[in-house]
């Protein structure tokens, strides 16, 4: 199977590459500590065409797939890993829904907005009591016959964007006792009377992206917008985050690549004992692991990629990229703080951060282990 990048693409990675080094790299440390990024940096990316990588051109996007999202993933996660999410969970969790379940004038409404960055977009399935288990959501969903729409009572944490998401796709109990079964989505836009962001979170990494409760007490949403069918919300949900994977798995990769750059760059640079610390065969050895572990998890989170592309089936290839990618961003960005040292612990140089960054990627979207349970059931079929 061929998932070299084409043309096309490379011009992509170039692109979003020049962009993040001009307009994001030198503000990672400033927005890290300010646990957050200006809001305009969603409007200038949606002029690039970064926030509707995948919408179809006729609603306003750049009408591109999933390959060319692994590369904005990436490029964007080499330099900051953070913005990097806020990108993924509008594009891969929000946008993706919305392009899973939504009718033609849902899509009429939301695609050409949030495909220009004017609108931000967030996405709750998580609750307090309902992480890796979404059988246990107890945000409820009631349908009310006189005002024809729902009042929905409940809290989703952990919301991606939360703080500044004009629109948000939630998930909501419609059919209690079914477990997943009875789960519908809906959207639901900022300013809805009920709808309120809670508590924002205080991270160990990703910190410029914002992670927050959203709060629902008796939020009326119309009918028209209900997301996809009733009781199939979790269904699509799980489409969802099969695509959504293979977004984290490529913004790990770029966590790794960014990690790994930064040690070769200072490996040659430090010197100890009269030579460079990249003279040591130790050290050596620790960069070859990186570089093939990077290369290898880029490699297989574009296999994934290049399947959904062919429209083949491709869960097991996500699990297994987000899975291998996660853990080896991970890895990569540890060594690569231990090859700077002392100096790796400090903040003054990028790798401590990418270390606190890379840890998240092996818990959004479904832990390792959650995808160890995913791609065990792919190859035992049950
Ligand atoms: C920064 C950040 C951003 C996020 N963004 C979003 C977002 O935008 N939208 C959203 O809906 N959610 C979001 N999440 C939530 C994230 O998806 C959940 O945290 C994740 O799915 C795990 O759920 P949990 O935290 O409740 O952990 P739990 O499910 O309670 O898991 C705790 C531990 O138990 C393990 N475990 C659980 N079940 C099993 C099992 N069956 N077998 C083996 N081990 C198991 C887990 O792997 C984990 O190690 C975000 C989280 C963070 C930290």
């Amino acid at each position: 199977m061929d998932y070299r990048l084409t043309d096309e693409q490379s011009l992509i990675a170039e692109t979003v590459r020049e962009f993040a080094e001009t307009r994001v790299r030198p503000f990672v440390r400033e927005w890290d500590e300010a646990q957050s990024f200006p809001a305009e940096l969603f409007a200038e990316m949606g002029e690039l065409g970064l926030m509707g990588v995948m919408i179809p051109e006729e609603y306003g996007g750049v009408g591109l797939g999933p390959l060319e999202l692994s590369t904005v993933m990436e490029e964007l996660g080499r330099v900051d890993p953070s913005v990097a999410l806020a990108v993924a969970a509008h594009n891969g969790l929000c946008v993706g829904h919305i392009a899973v379940g939504a009718n033609e004038e849902q899509k009429q409404r939301y695609f050409p907005k949030l495909a220009t960055g004017e609108w931000v977009g967030c996405w709750g399935l998580t609750e307090p009591q309902a992480g890796s288990d979404a059988a246990g959501t107890q945000t409820r969903a009631e349908w009310n016959e006189e005002r024809n729409g729902w009042i929905l009572n409940g809290a989703k944490t952990f919301n991606t964007n939360g703080a500044r998401a004009h629109v948000a796709v939630v998930l909501a109990v419609t059919t209690p006792g079914l477990g997943t079964k009875g789960i519908s989505a809906f959207i639901v836009e900022a300013g809805t009377p009920g709808y309120r962001v809670g508590r924002k979170e205080d991270k160990l990494g990703m910190r410029a992206s914002d992670t927050v409760e959203l709060i629902l007490e008796d939020c009326f949403v119309p009918a028209e917008n209900l997301l996809g069918e009733r009781d199939l919300g979790f269904v699509d949900a799980l489409k969802v985050l099969d695509r959504g994977r293979i977004s984290i798995g490529a913004l790990s990769v770029g966590i790794a690549q960014g990690a790994l750059e930064a040690a070769l760059e200072y490996a040659q640079e430090r010197h100890q004992f009269g030579r460079p610390i990249a003279s040591f065969e130790a050290i050596r050895a620790k960069l070859a692991r990186m570089a093939a572990g990077t290369r290898t998890a880029r490699d297989m989170v574009y296999r994934a990629a290049r399947l959904r592309a062919d429209d083949k089936p491709f869960k097991l290839e996500a699990s297994m990229g987000k899975l291998f990618a996660s853990e080896v961003g991970m890895f990569v960005a540890e060594e690569a703080v231990q090859i700077f040292g002392g100096y790796g612990y400090v903040k003054d140089y990028p790798v401590e951060k990418f270390f606190r960054d890379a840890k998240l990627c092996t818990i959004g979207e479904g832990t390792s282990e959650v995808q160890r349970l995913v791609i065990s059931r792919q190859l035992l079929a049950s």
